[in-house]
C-alpha cells in the first residue's frame, strides 16, 4: 500500500526526531522511519551509555584516591559490574521511553519501525509499505568500522555496541584505536579493573591533536596502569586458547600482546550501504557519505542528509545542529550554513579534553601568526583545591587581530570550561575581550581570561 506524507524521516536518531517534531508541528504529515531503537547511536550505544559507566569508573577512582582526601573506607572497594551495567541499560532505556512519549504527542506524526529503503527520489520501501512524499530527510547514522585486518575475521572482538552487553570485567582488554572512543573505554576498564593495552597504528594517540595534548593524555592514561603501544604497524590477529593474540609490531617492546578481549575502535562507517540510495540517485563519497552542500542537501532536490551520515560532524550536537539548520531554513527563511559551525566537542577520559576550533599546528598550517596563552592545571586553584592537576589549558588567538582562533582545556571540567572560548568564538571576540571577562572564582573558568592576557607568540 502506498502512503503519502509531507515528509519523511530516515532513522530516529538525535536529527530525526525533533525534526519530526518541528515539521509536524508546522502542519506537516510526518513518517518517521526507525529500523532499531529509537535515539539511535547516541542514546543506545554511544554517549549516554559510556558517559554513565566513565561517571561509575570514576566513583571507583574517587574512593581508591579517598584518602588522599582525609576519608576512610573500611574495607576494600569493589566493582558490581553488573549494577554498572544496568544502571546505563536503565539510563538508555528512560531516554527511549521518553522519545516515545515525545513522538506520540506528535499530531502529525507516524512512526514505523522497520528497515527503510529507497524505491525512487520519492518512494521509501519499509516491510509492505510503501511511503511517497516530496521530502525526504536521512539522518541514517552510523555504526562501528570493522578493519580488514589479518585475521580479525577469526578471532572475536568487540565493538562499542557488544562491549556494553559484557557479563564481567575483562581479564585483559586490547583495544585497537588510539582515538576518543577507544580511550574512553580504555581507561574505564582500567579503573574497572582490568589490564588494558591500547595499540595504535599512528606515532600519537589522538593524532589530529596538538603534539603536546597527545603526549598529556598518554601520560594520564599511563599513570593509571594502561600500556600503550603505538606505531603498531601492521595489527593483525589469531586464536591463542580462550584468548587472541594481537601482533603489534611496534618498533619497541614485545611483538604482540595477549588479550582476553578485543575492542575494535578503529572508526566508524555510515549506515548508507543498504539504504537503496542509487535508485534515488543520491551521491556518496568513497567512503559512503552522503554528499550534502553548506543547507545540507544532497545530489537530488528534495532529499536531505544530516547527523553523522553527512560525514560533516561526528557528534551528537552536530547532528541536533543539523537539524536546526535544515528546520529553520525549510521553516521560517532563515539561511544557516553547516560551514557557520564552530568544531567543538570533548573527549570524556578523566581529566577530560574540551576543544573548542583549531589547535596551534593547525592554526599555523592556516597560514595564521599565533600567539598562545597556557597554564598547566598544577597552577589553576580549583584543581589544586579537588587534588586533580593533570592537563593544561590554552588558548590559540591570531597575532594580528586578537582573534580567538581554539582553545583546549585538558583538565578536571574541561568539557564544560571550554565553553567560555566557545561562546566568545561564536561573536568573533579577541583575546582583550576574554581578558576582560570577570569570571567566578573559585573555577576552572576564571584563569581563561588571565591565559587570554599573557599570551606570548608561538
Ligand atoms: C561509543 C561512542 C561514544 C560517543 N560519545 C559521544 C559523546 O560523548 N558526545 C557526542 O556528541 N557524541 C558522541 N558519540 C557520537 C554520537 O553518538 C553520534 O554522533 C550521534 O549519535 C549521531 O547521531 P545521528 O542522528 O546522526 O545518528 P544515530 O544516532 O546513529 O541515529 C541513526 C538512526 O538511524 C537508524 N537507521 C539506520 N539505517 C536505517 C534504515 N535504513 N532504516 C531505518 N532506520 C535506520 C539507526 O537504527 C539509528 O537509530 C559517541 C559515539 C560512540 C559510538
Amino acid at each position: 500500500m502506498t502512503r503519502r506524507f509531507d515528509a519523511i524521516i530516515l532513522g530516529a536518531g538525535q536529527a530525526g526526531t525533533p525534526l519530526a517534531g518541528r515539521l509536524s508541528e508546522a502542519g506537516m504529515t510526518v513518517a518517521l522511519v526507525e529500523r532499531r531503537l529509537l535515539g539511535g547511536t547516541c542514546v543506545n550505544t554511544g554517549c549516554k551509555p559510556t558517559k554513565t559507566w566513565v561517571a561509575s569508573a570514576y566513583a571507583a577512582h574517587m574512593a581508591r584516591r579517598a584518602a588522599d582526601f582525609g576519608v576512610t573506607i573500611n574495607g576494600e572497594i569493589g566493582i558490581d559490574f553488573a549494577k554498572v551495567r544496568a544502571r546505563a541499560d536503565q539510563i538508555a532505556a528512560d531516554s527511549r521511553a521518553s522519545l516515545r512519549r515525545w513522538i506520540d504527542t506528535m499530531a502529525n506524526c507516524t512512526l514505523f519501525f522497520g528497515h527503510a529503503r529507497f524505491e525512487s527520489p520519492q518512494r521509501v520501501r519499509v516491510g509492505d509499505d510503501l511511503l511517497e512524499a516530496e521530502r525526504i530527510f536521512l539522518n541514517v547514522g552510523g555504526r562501528a568500522l570493522v578493519p580488514d585486518m589479518p585475521g580479525v575475521a577469526d578471532v572475536p572482538f568487540l565493538t562499542n555496541s557488544t562491549i556494553l552487553k559484557l557479563d564481567a570485567v575483562p581479564r585483559h582488554l586490547v583495544v585497537v584505536g588510539g582515538s576518543y572512543i577507544g580511550l574512553e573505554f580504555g581507561q574505564m576498564f582500567r579503573r574497572f579493573g582490568a589490564e588494558v593495552t591500547i595499540v595504535e597504528k599512528g606515532p600519537k594517540l589522538i593524532g589530529r591533536e596538538d603534539p603536546e595534548i597527545s603526549d598529556a593524555v598518554r601520560d594520564i592514561l599511563e599513570r593509571e596502569g594502561i600500556v600503550v603501544r603505538t606505531e603498531a604497524e601492521c595489527i593483525r590477529f589469531e586464536r591463542a586458547g580462550e584468548e587472541v593474540r594481537i601482533g603489534v609490531d611496534c618498533q619497541e617492546g614485545s611483538p604482540d600482546v595477549l588479550g582476553s578481549h578485543v575492542l575494535l575502535a578503529v572508526g566508524r562507517q555510515p549506515n548508507t550501504d543498504d539504504l537503496g540510495l542509487a535508485a534515488a540517485g543520491v551521491e556518496t563519497d568513497e567512503r559512503g557519505y552522503v554528499k550534502v552542500d553548506d543547507r545540507l542537501s544532497t545530489s537530488v532536490p528534495g532529499v536531505w542528509a544530516l547527523g553523522d551520515c553527512n560525514g560533516r560532524g561526528a557528534f551528537t550536537h552536530t547532528a541536533y545542529n543539523d537539524f536546526e539548520i535544515v528546520a529553520d531554513n525549510l521553516l521560517d527563511g532563515a539561511d544557516r550554513k553547516v560551514t557557520d559551525r564552530i568544531p567543538a566537542y570533548a573527549l570524556y577520559i578523566d581529566p577530560p579534553l574540551g576543544r573548542v576550533g583549531m589547535g596551534e599546528v593547525e592554526a599555523k598550517k592556516a597560514g595564521h601568526a599565533i600567539q598562545v596563552g597556557h597554564r598547566p592545571m598544577t597552577r589553576v586553584g580549583r584543581a589544586v583545591e579537588k587534588d586533580e592537576t593533570l592537563g593544561f589549558m590554552k588558548l590559540v588567538t591570531d597575532a594580528d587581530t586578537g582573534r580567538i582562533l581554539g582553545g583546549a582545556i585538558l583538565g578536571t571540567s574541561g568539557d564544560e570550561a571550554i565553553h567560555g572560548v566557545l561562546d566568545l568564538m561564536v561573536k568573533d571576540g579577541t583575546a582583550s575581550d576574554l581578558a576582560h571577562a570577570v569570571h567566578i572564582h573559585p573555577t576552572v573558568s576564571e584563569l581563561l581570561p588571565t591565559i587570554a592576557g599573557e599570551r606570548k607568540p608561538a
